[in-house]
């Protein structure tokens, strides 16, 4: 299998026909073997049954449901631990990504065998929306330019969920995410294990059908706090700079009062100063800590990276008895 389109939907079932169909449209050039992997994430409506229907007369669809809804980071893993392609591919149930850059995804990769990962990506250069409600666009693009900040390598659109991954980088990360958040935690880890990054830009649209998912507070705080925690240093050290800095300055202005013989005895500038600054070391301290256990998760993804290839190794069958001993020791 060469290629498995995964597909989240929650409630979509005004548009899971239309949308499976423009998929397998665009796929139309596409001369390997493929799958679409559609994902009912606990449907109220419809879904379910309207999946069902189409894939009773289509092969390639392959029906993935649960009866709870979770979220669209649980729909996304439940669909990449059921993908056989070696190119896999997630895109949204709504079509605000035109599914043609599924096509673009395959040349990359083949043209650029050094790259893991491929967004599509609205806000880089080249990039575009078009009709998605203002504010929603404005906390988005704020929210990409916080995480810029956050991520080692400058990238323009984290949060976005059309991509495409090589099989190997999914088959290398524990993800945890149930919802949004799985888009970060995906980069973030897969960075973290050096697997490369690329975006082609791409033009997001607002969905015509059906309602958005989206949810600003939950989405907003999750997104912050993953930014604290992927570049500690980012609070710790300028809270912690701005204290320290303070308290020098204030030090350095009650010198100037000592020498100029203005001091009065016991004024309490001296202890707000030194209090000052040893808050601003102890703050920094906390972010050298912050640095030194981030370098100990890379470390824990690269040994659950290490046990998942394990794991496969010994779960694949037709595997010699000598083989499976050897991997064991
Ligand atoms: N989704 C899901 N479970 C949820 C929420 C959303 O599977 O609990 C799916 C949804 O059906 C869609 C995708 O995740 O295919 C993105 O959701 P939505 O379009 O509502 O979010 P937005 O694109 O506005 O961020
Ligand atoms: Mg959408």
């Amino acid at each position: 299998m060469q290629l498995s389109i995964v597909i989240p939907m929650f409630n979509e079932a005004e548009n899971a026909e239309h949308t499976l169909a423009r998929v397998e449209d665009s796929l139309s050039s596409f001369d390997g073997q493929y799958e679409i992997i559609a994902v009912n994430d606990g449907s109220t409506d419809n879904t379910h049954e309207v999946l069902q229907k189409i894939a009773a007369s289509n092969k390639k669809i392959k029906i993935v449901s649960y009866s709870r809804n979770i979220g669209r980071g649980m729909a996304l893993r439940t669909g990449f631990k059921e993908a056989k392609g070696e190119i896999i591919v997630s895109i949204d149930a709504d079509l605000s990504y035109d599914p043609k850059y599924i096509i673009d995804f395959l040349k990359t990769f083949k043209e650029e065998e050094n790259i893991d990962l491929i967004l599509a990506s609205p806000y880089m250069p080249g990039g575009k929306t078009e009709g998605v409600p203002f504010f929603r666009l404005w906390i988005s693009k704020l929210g990409n330019k916080i995480l810029r900040l956050a991520m080692p390598n400058r990238i323009h659109t984290l949060t976005g969920i059309f991509r495409a991954y090589r099989k190997k980088v999914l088959d290398s990360l524990e993800l945890e995410s149930d919802g949004k958040e799985i888009h970060l935690e995906i980069l973030s880890k897969a960075m973290a294990l050096g697997f490369r990054v690329k975006e082609i830009p791409a033009i997001l649209k607002s969905r015509k059908r059906g309602s958005s998912k989206f949810k600003f507070k939950r989405t907003a705080t999750s997104h912050l706090i993953f930014s604290v925690f992927e570049k500690p240093m980012i609070i710790f050290g300028f809270i912690g700079v701005l204290t320290l800095g303070a308290g020098l300055l204030i030090g350095l202005y009650v010198a100037y009062l000592r020498f100029s013989g203005d001091l009065t005895p016991g004024r309490p500038l001296i202890t707000f100063a030194i209090l000052l600054i040893l808050g601003g070391i102890q703050i920094l301290s906390f972010g050298f800590i912050a640095l030194q256990i981030l370098s100990l998760r890379k470390e824990i993804l690269r040994i659950q990276k290490e046990n998942l290839e394990l794991g496969n190794l010994l779960r694949k069958p037709g595997m010699q008895e000598n083989e499976r001993n050897i991997e064991k020791s």
